[in-house]
């Protein structure tokens, strides 16, 4: 007779993403899975960014005041705004928790909050109001390392170095060179810094969840368990634990859809920079010829303002629109899980956000990475140079590496290799993710540490 399993029917938890697409998209997966699980799900988020309610229903959301002035916003300036955030959200956060508990009904208790690490405000809400919280972290473990040996070199004096473009590979960091160490590019050193160092900080949280996999992240997360006094949970690619709707804020154009159906298999190179990297023009021309003269379809996702001093694509050179004809598919904003899973496609030139590479290396697709900032050039060199499941196009844009590197990824037979450890990679996911493997032990496990917290 199968034993009767413990649910935690009734139990709320409450979620507080970072209102950022990269950040967002992994918290409400996260949200989908554990509501699968039987807990109630409310997610609490700032007015900036704010999630579409209507793709989830089964949630609820509830807006709080984050103080941020349009100046602020219009600057771009990351580091600035998260750092205001949190100075800004602790209070109506706080406000808001002590409500929800004044109404909760008994046996329908806030459990647990789960805030994304940008968003540490929470936990000392959390704290006050004496709710146990849980982080989530939205980056890979080579990253979280990377940004830790940032702190360390800081406090040693190393930082900031002469030569912040060196070659030189950072002592005990390998394959990182200085140049792909991940600071900001946003805002001072001291305010990155001290971003870092509060979002690093675990305070009086109970455990940490990673959207990350051990076969890929191994070493790393064994120097982060090292140092760390609470569990981690890792459970990604969260894309893939369950089928959770779409949490864009931007429209998805599912028309490429359809154009991807008439493409031959693995023939097409899916091309997308992400939610916030831009381009100038001159590198926008250097694209669109070095993808034109490559022969190869391409899907371009091309977001609304991303091209500097432009609105969309009205700096695409007309030759380059008469040159591709219908072998080439633009749009605003792509449904990108369903294009990477599509099997018309067969790279993806990616900037190495955290999401976009793991979507990627889930589905066995190739890359080419070109990171803009950040993290991005952490898990490039990672992707091309330890999981080498893709290859890294250093320096400026030119249209002849672009294109001799598309060619190689898709087709040539040097890159052979590199198409096949991607396919490879690909399976010892799904074996992970499946019954007995180790993400799916771990899935559960933190279904039982959510209940356990139950006071
Ligand atoms: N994305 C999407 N459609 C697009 C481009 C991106 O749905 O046309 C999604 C992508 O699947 C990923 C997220 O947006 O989940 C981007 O996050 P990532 O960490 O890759 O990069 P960021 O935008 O934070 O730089």
């Amino acid at each position: 007779m199968e034993m009767q399993k413990r649910t935690p029917r009734g139990q709320r938890l409450v979620l507080v993403p970072t209102p950022y697409q990269g950040h967002i998209n992994p918290m409400l997966q996260l949200g989908t899975f554990l509501h699968s699980k039987g807990f109630s799900i409310t997610i609490v988020h700032t007015h900036f960014n704010s999630p579409s309610p209507s793709n989830h229903p089964e949630f609820t959301f509830i807006p709080i005041q984050d103080g941020l002035t349009v100046p602020l916003v219009s600057s771009g300036n990351i580091i600035a705004i998260l750092l205001a955030l949190n100075a800004n959200c602790k209070a109506s956060f706080e406000q808001c928790l002590t409500t929800q508990v004044m109404k909760q009904e008994p046996g329908k208790k806030i459990t647990c909050i789960i805030y994304d690490e940008f968003m540490y405000f929470s936990e000392a809400a959390a704290n006050y109001l004496n709710i146990p919280s849980i982080i989530l972290r939205t980056t890979s473990a080579a990253n979280f390392h990377a940004r830790s040996t940032v702190v360390e070199l800081h406090s040693k004096g190393h930082i900031p170095f002469p030569d912040s473009m060196s070659s030189e590979p950072v002592p005990q960091l390998h394959p990182l060179r200085f140049k792909d160490l991940p600071i900001s590019p946003w805002d001072t050193l001291e305010n990155f810094l001290k971003l870092v160092v509060k979002s690093h900080d675990v305070g009086r949280s109970s455990a940490i969840i990673c959207n990350t996999i051990d076969c890929l992240d191994q070493s790393s997360l064994a120097r982060i368990q090292k140092h760390c006094q609470v569990p981690i949970f890792c459970i990604g690619p969260l894309h893939k634990i369950t089928t959770a709707a779409s949490s864009s804020l931007l429209e998805e154009d599912t028309s490429c859809i359809e154009w991807l159906d008439k493409q031959s298999h693995k023939s097409v190179i899916y091309v997308s920079l992400g939610s916030i990297a831009s381009i100038g023009e001159k590198e926008l021309a250097e694209m669109a010829w070095g993808l034109a003269n490559s022969k190869q379809p391409f899907l371009w996702v091309i977001r609304p303002g991303s091209i500097t001093g432009s609105d969309w694509i009205e700096l695409l050179p007309q030759e380059f629109r008469e040159a591709i004809g219908e072998r080439g598919f633009i749009v605003k904003w792509a449904p990108q899980r369903e294009v990477l899973a599509h099997g018309a496609v067969g790279g993806f030139w990616t900037h190495c956000g955290w999401n976009s590479t793991l979507e990627s290396i889930s589905e066995g697709v190739p890359m080419i990475c070109k990171p803009c900032f950040s993290d991005q050039k952490v898990h490039a060199r990672y992707v091309s140079k330890v999981w080498r499941l893709g290859l890294e196009l250093e320096d400026e844009f030119e249209r002849g590496k672009i294109e001799r590197a598309v060619r190689k990824l898709m087709v040539n037979s040097d890159g052979e290799e590199i198409r096949a450890r991607a396919k490879d990679m690909k399976e010892r996911i799904q074996v992970s993710m499946s019954k007995g493997g180790s993400n799916y032990k771990r899935k559960s496990e933190l279904v039982e540490f959510i209940m356990a917290l139950q006071a």
